[in-house]
């Protein structure tokens, strides 16, 4: 894991860029990225050699995580995908959440690695892992990119963690702010006259 210092700037030029508009600045730039992924890749591909595991990318802010996840790994996998809604403030926190879509696959007594973009609260990701041991896999292991250093989060599994961030909105490399900022291929920060 790689703590992430919030006063570091990073790569200005970027921000010049139509997609980049209204971003106060970089926190995590695209080799970083790509570092911290092939190091996460190596270590699922030593621990799942004799086995060809269900990756579970949670849409649709893992998307971008999952393919670069997937392609930096040299073992073979398959992957799928569930969609989750939260049920909005009044349930927020007891953690329940709406399946808007389900997996394809069944993950009876499979090996899975659930791919997560971001951990907050921690509830999302506590529910959901609740619901996928209850189909009884052989195993589970989560592995999320971020995390947010928030010591009121709650303890939930999470196995593998790429970047340890500060408790801000991030955006960017498949996190969204109302729709936008998915396809920046870094995690920057809004600057605060966008969204207050
Ligand atoms: P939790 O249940 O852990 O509080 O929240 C998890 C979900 O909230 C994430 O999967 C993500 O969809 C959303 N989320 C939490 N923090 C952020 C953030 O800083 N930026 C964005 N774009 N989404 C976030």
């Amino acid at each position: 894991m790689t703590v992430i210092d919030e006063t570091a700037i990073r790569e200005d030029r970027l921000l010049t860029e139509p997609r980049a508009r209204g971003i106060a600045r970089i926190l995590i730039s695209e080799q970083e990225l790509d570092g911290e992924i092939a190091a996460i890749a190596a270590e699922l591909d030593a621990e799942y050699r004799d086995d060809q595991p269900l990756m579970i990318g949670v849409l649709t802010g893992a998307v971008v995580f999952m393919s670069n996840l997937m392609t930096a790994m040299t073992i073979p996998v398959q992957i799928d995908f569930m969609a989750i809604s939260s049920y909005g403030a009044a349930t927020r926190s007891s953690g329940v959440v709406r399946i808007l879509k389900d997996l394809n696959e069944e993950i009876e007594g499979r090996r899975v690695i659930v791919v997560e973009d971001i951990v907050d609260s921690g509830l999302t990701l506590q529910y959901l892992l609740e619901m996928l041991k209850a189909r009884q896999p052989k195993d589970i292991r989560v592995v999320a990119l971020l995390k947010k250093d928030k010591p009121d989060a709650i303890d939930v599994q999470v196995d593998r963690v790429g970047f340890q961030i500060p408790d801000e909105f991030v955006i960017g490399y498949g996190l969204d702010y109302a729709g936008q900022y998915r396809n920046l291929p870094y995690v920057a920060v809004l600057d605060p006259s966008v969204y207050r």
